[in-house]
C-alpha cells in the first residue's frame, strides 16, 4: 500500500484521484526535514527502539515513551528526532539528564550534553503525549484509526505509510535507517487485546483496568510497518514447513469472524508456498508470520500483515485485471504478504524508489496467479492490468523530500518486470534473480539503482535503458515497422536515447522471432503477406505501429495482434 493516490481510487474514483494528485514541483522545508538524511540524522545509526505506548480510546489520546538507542558514526551535538503535530514532547533524557530541544514543525532538534564518541552506543528516551492525527482515509491517508467493530466494540489501529511513523511515535523517520530490533509495548483498556509485530513476550495486567502487550521484533523493521491493532480478537496458529524450517503462522481475526477467517485465510499457506518458490525463504522465520484483521483495507506491516478485505477474493470483490483471474484469490493476502520480501526484507532508502516495493508486489500477483492456474493465466492477469496504467508522470519520484512517483509503480511496474522476464527468456534464471535479490540485500535498505544493477548483472543483459524508459518517462515504446515485399523494416520510436530492448515478433505465421531493434531502421526477411499479420508477443509491454505505405488503414495497436 502507499499513500497519495489510493489504489482503490484508480478504479473507483478517478476524479478524486485527480484532486489528490500531489504538486510535484514544489517541496517545502518540512519535506526536506522529513525526506532527507539531514546533518542531524546522518551522524547516528538506530540500533534499537524501545517503544511504550498507552492507548486511550475514551478521548482518542495516547502517551508513552521511546528509548532510542543508536551507534555514533561520528561525533556531533545536535540530533533530529521526528514527532508529528499535534503530539507534544514532555521531555527528552540521556544519561539521567534532561535535554533541551527546539521544535521545527514535525522535527525536534535536541542538544546533547554528554560527549558522543564514535562507535559508542547511547540512548535518548523521548516522553510524549497527545491526540495524534486521526486517519482520514486509511490506509492511504493514515494516522490513528479509532473505530468500532460491527458489534460496537472499540477497535483501534495504526496505518502510516508515506505519512510516517512519527505520526504516532517519536523516531528517526527516515526509510534508510532501521533499528536492528524493536520492542513494541502497547497498553490498552481491558478487555481489548493488542496485536503488534513480531512475537508476544509478555502480557501484564494493571490495577487500573488496562493490560500491556509486549511484542518484540528481532529483525530490522521499517518504521511505518510498526503497528498497533487493538480489538476483540480470536487467535489460532498453524505451522508451515518452509525452506528455512518450521514457520509459525498466527491468525488474528475479530472473534466473530473466526469461521470466515478459517475459510478464507488458508490462502496464506498457498501464498507462502508460491512466494518461497519464486522469492526465496520468508524473511522473518524468527518473528513469524501473522495475519491480523484491521479496520482498513490492508497494509504490509512486517510479520503482522493487516487485513481488511472482507474475507472475499479479489480486491474488495473486484478483479483489477478485468480477466477474471484476479477473482480467484484474495488480493490483500497476496499483495500485502508479498511486501514481506519486497518492501520489508528489501526496503528502499527513499520514497522516490517506491517501485522497489510496489512494482514487485504487483508482479507477485501475476506469479501467484501462475502458481495457482499456470503461466498463461499469470500472463493474462498482468497484461490485463495495463488498462489501469495512466502514464501521468514518471514512476520515480523526487529524491530527498519523501516524494513518491506515479501510481503507475503498480501496474506499469509489474508489466515492466513481466517484460524483463521475457527479455531474459529463461524462467529459472529469472527466478534465481528474484531469489538472489532477497539474499543479497537481506534485511537491508537499498536504492532502486542497486536493484536495477543487480538484475542487469545477473541477467547478463544491460537493462539500463529498459529501466530508464519505464521508470523515468511516461512513454511506452512503439515498434514502428513497414513491410515492403518480403522485407520488413523496424525501429523503436517514443523511446529514451539508446533504447535497445530486444522483442519477440511474428515474421511468419508460424511463431515468434527475437529481434534487436534500436532507434535506427533495420531490415529482416519476412514471410508475411500483409502488414497486418505482423505483431509483437503481447507479453512485451510495447505498442506497435505500421508506418508503411498502407499505414493509413492500420491503426496503432498494442502488441499481440498477430498471434494470441
Ligand atoms: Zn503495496
Amino acid at each position: 500500500m502507499r499513500r497519495i493516490i489510493p489504489l482503490a481510487c484508480l478504479i473507483l474514483c478517478p476524479l478524486a484521484v485527480m484532486a489528490q494528485t500531489p504538486d510535484t514541483t514544489h517541496f517545502t522545508h518540512a519535506d526536506t526535514l522529513r525526506g532527507s538524511n539531514t546533518l542531524q540524522r546522518a551522524w547516528w545509526d538506530v540500533a534499537f527502539y524501545d517503544l511504550h505506548v498507552s492507548i486511550n480510546p475514551a478521548d482518542s489520546s495516547i502517551h508513552g515513551w521511546n528509548g532510542i538507542t543508536y551507534r555514533v558514526l561520528h561525533p556531533a551535538r545536535e540530533m533530529q528526532i521526528d514527532l508529528q503535530e499535534p503530539l507534544e514532547v514532555d521531555s527528552m533524557v540521556q544519561d539521567g539528564e534532561h535535554l533541551t530541544y527546539r521544535r521545527d514543525g514535525n522535527a525536534f532538534f535536541v542538544t546533547l550534553v554528554a560527549p558522543q564518541h564514535t562507535d559508542e552506543r547511547k540512548t535518548v528516551a523521548v516522553y510524549y503525549h497527545g491526540k495524534p492525527r486521526a486517519a482520514k482515509r486509511p490506509p492511504w491517508d493514515g494516522g490513528l484509526i479509532w473505530q468500532h467493530d460491527s458489534l460496537g466494540n472499540t477497535w483501534v489501529a495504526t496505518a502510516c505509510e508515506g505519512l510516517g511513523a512519527s505520526v504516532w511515535w517519536p523516531n528517526k523517520d527516515l526509510l534508510a535507517d532501521e533499528p536492528d530490533s524493536q520492542r513494541i509495548a502497547i497498553t490498552v483498556p481491558d478487555p481489548m487485546v493488542d496485536v503488534s509485530n513480531g512475537r508476544l513476550r509478555s502480557t501484564v495486567h494493571h490495577d487500573d483496568g488496562t493490560t500491556t502487550y509486549e511484542w518484540f521484533v528481532s529483525s530490522p523493521i521499517n518504521n511505518y510497518d510498526v503497528e498497533a491493532n487493538a480489538g476483540h480478537y480470536a487467535h489460532y496458529t498453524e505451522t508451515y514447513k518452509g525452506e528455512a524450517g518450521t514457520l509459525t503462522m498466527d491468525f488474528w481475526p475479530l472473534a466473530y469472524h473466526l469461521a470466515a477467517a478459517k475459510k478464507q485465510w488458508p490462502q496464506a499457506m498457498s501464498m507462502m508456498g508460491c512466494f518461497e518458490h519464486w522469492f526465496g525463504p520468508y524473511p522473518w522465520y524468527t518473528d513469524g508470520y501473522k495475519l491480523v484483521e484491521a479496520p482498513h483495507l490492508g497494509m504490509e506491516h512486517q510479520s503482522g500483515v493487516a487485513y481488511g478485505n472482507g474475507f472475499e477474493n479479489g480486491y474488495r470483490g473486484r478483479d483489477l485485471s478485468g480477466t477474471g483471474e484476479g477473482l480467484k484469490w484474495d488480493f490483500i493476502i497476496v499483495h500485502e504478504s508479498a511486501h514481506e520480501w519486497f518492501g520489508n526484507n528489501i526496503t528502499d532508502k527513499d520514497a522516490a524508489d517506491m517501485w522497489v516495493h510496489e512494482s514487485f508486489a504487483n508482479y507477485s500477483e501475476n506469479l501467484y496467479t501462475e502458481c495457482q492456474a499456470g503461466k498463461q493465466a499469470g500472463a493474462r492477469y498482468v497484461i490485463g492490468t495495463r488498462r489501469l496504467v495512466r502514464n501521468d508522470r514518471p514512476i520515480l519520484g523526487h529524491y530527498g523530500v519523501n516524494d513518491e512517483g506515479s501510481g503507475d509503480m503498480y501496474y506499469k511496474g509489474g508489466n515492466m518486470l513481466h517484460t524483463i522476464r521475457q527479455i531474459i527468456d529463461n524462467d529459472e534464471k529469472w527466478r534465481g534473480i528474484l531469489r538472489g535479490l532477497g539474499t543479497t540485500f537481506r534485511h537491508q535498505t537499498v536504492t532502486g539503482r542497486q536493484v536495477e544493477q543487480y538484475i542487469s548483472e545477473h541477467a547478463g543483459i544491460d537493462l539500463d535503458k529498459v529501466f530508464a524508459q519505464y521508470l523515468e518517462t511516461t512513454q511506452i515504446p512503439v515498434l514502428e515497422y513497414k513491410l515492403d515485399g518480403s522485407t520488413l523494416s523496424y525501429r523503436w520510436a517514443n523511446v529514451v536515447k539508446g533504447f535497445d530492448m530486444p522483442v519477440r515478433v511474428a515474421l511468419s505465421k508460424g511463431g515468434y522471432t527475437l529481434i534487436h531493434p534500436t532507434e535506427a531502421w533495420q531490415t529482416v526477411a519476412s514471410r508475411l503477406s500483409r502488414p497486418e499479420e505482423f505483431g509483437v508477443d503481447e507479453n512485451f509491454y510495447v505498442e506497435v505501429k505500421n508506418v508503411g505505405a498502407s499505414a493509413a488503414s492500420t491503426p496503432e495497436h498494442q502488441g499481440g495482434s498477430a498471434l494470441r
